[in-house]
């Protein structure tokens, strides 16, 4: 499907600057007709060949330039529940990059050229959002010791106390990207992403951007989900006994929920730039302006700018947390 002006025939997009759909050719805003059909193989609008990826779920058609979203992979199994617009438009995704990179002297000349930065694209990235109720026991004996002086003799006294712990925490969201294209580093550096944001899905959100769908289901992925949620849960617990000396566990049982999973898609503004046969990936973050990647100078580990452009919630932001009882 494309999308297009009810004025002039153009193709509408998403513009994020604005919030809704925008038509670049007259101005006019909200004024699409959602055009069915096409195929992966054939551009709706004017009929040109596609080459489209395995994943892909929208494109650009290279003769019309329209942007197209792929019906085939927005249905069925492959509709998305959720998703998180573009926040950051494409202006604003090349002023951070220039921000950041824009009088570094020994970066290649045509780096940070306007050319270059022009090739940046917009990709909805798959995820699955995993919701869990996790039940903690926990049993064991902590001491507290405490020591003084008394003439030439120290005294030690260590008590010993009885530490038992119910914990119920309910974990709403944990993200884990479906894309093989995408490095796990590079996804987790980029999070978090705000998601009080999330939207119902509709394929209007995707005209102007490319996107992908999963690659792998979601119960291939949960191992990451679970371990993401039982390390928030053993941290949480061990920090509910921080103020005792030592601790001798007796029970320490961890029972984790599936309580629902959800199929998302994120902003990413996507910028590749090749210099002495290698290929330089940089990402930034579409809601909130977060920057990862490397200069071809400064060849050391992945950076992660801190360049966001509205104040995140805390960074553990899927968790919500309930404590139902401590004993
Ligand atoms: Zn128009
Ligand atoms: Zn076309």
């Amino acid at each position: 499907m494309i999308f297009k002006c009810k004025n002039c025939g153009g193709n509408v997009v998403f513009e994020p600057s604005r919030g809704r759909m925008y038509c670049p050719h007259c101005g006019s805003e909200d004024s699409e007709d959602t055009v069915q059909g096409g195929s992966l193989t054939q551009c709706v609008n004017c009929g040109a060949p596609l080459q489209v990826q395995d994943y892909t779920s929208a494109s650009q058609c290279e003769h019309c330039g329209s942007y197209i979203v792929f019906n085939e992979r927005v249905e069925g199994v492959y509709e998305p529940h959720l998703l998180i617009p573009f926040r950051i438009s494409k202006e604003q995704a090349v002023a951070i990059m220039e921000k950041e990179f824009g009088r570094r002297v020994f970066t290649p000349l045509d780096f940070m050229s306007t050319k270059s930065l022009e090739k940046m694209v917009g990709v909805y990235v798959p995820f699955w959002l995993y919701d869990y109720k996790a039940c903690y026991d926990f049993a064991g004996e902590g001491t507290r010791v405490r020591s003084w002086r008394s003439g030439n003799t120290e005294y030690v006294e260590t008590s010993y106390y009885e530490v038992l712990r119910k914990m119920d925490v309910e974990f709403d969201k944990i993200p884990v990207d479906a894309s093989y294209a995408m490095e796990d580093g590079v996804m987790d550096l980029m999070e978090p992403y705000d998601y009080r944001m999330l939207q119902n899905f509709e394929p209007r959100y995707m005209s102007g951007f490319y996107g992908e769908v999963y690659n792998q289901g979601a119960p291939e992925l949960e191992g990451r989900a679970q371990a993401k949620a039982r390390n928030a849960s053993e941290e949480l617990m061990r920090a509910s006994y921080a103020g005792y000396s030592s601790m001798k566990t007796f029970r320490n049982d961890l029972e984790l929920q599936r309580d629902g999973v959800n199929y998302a898609l994120m902003p990413v503004w996507e910028y590749g730039y090749r210099y002495k046969d290698k290929t330089y990936l940089f990402h930034i973050n579409g809601q909130t302006g977060r920057l990862i990647g490397r200069t071809p100078v400064s060849v050391g580990k992945v950076l992660s700018y801190g360049a966001s452009v509205f104040a995140l919630v805390t960074a553990a932001c899927y968790l919500a947390i309930r404590f139902m009882e401590i004993l």
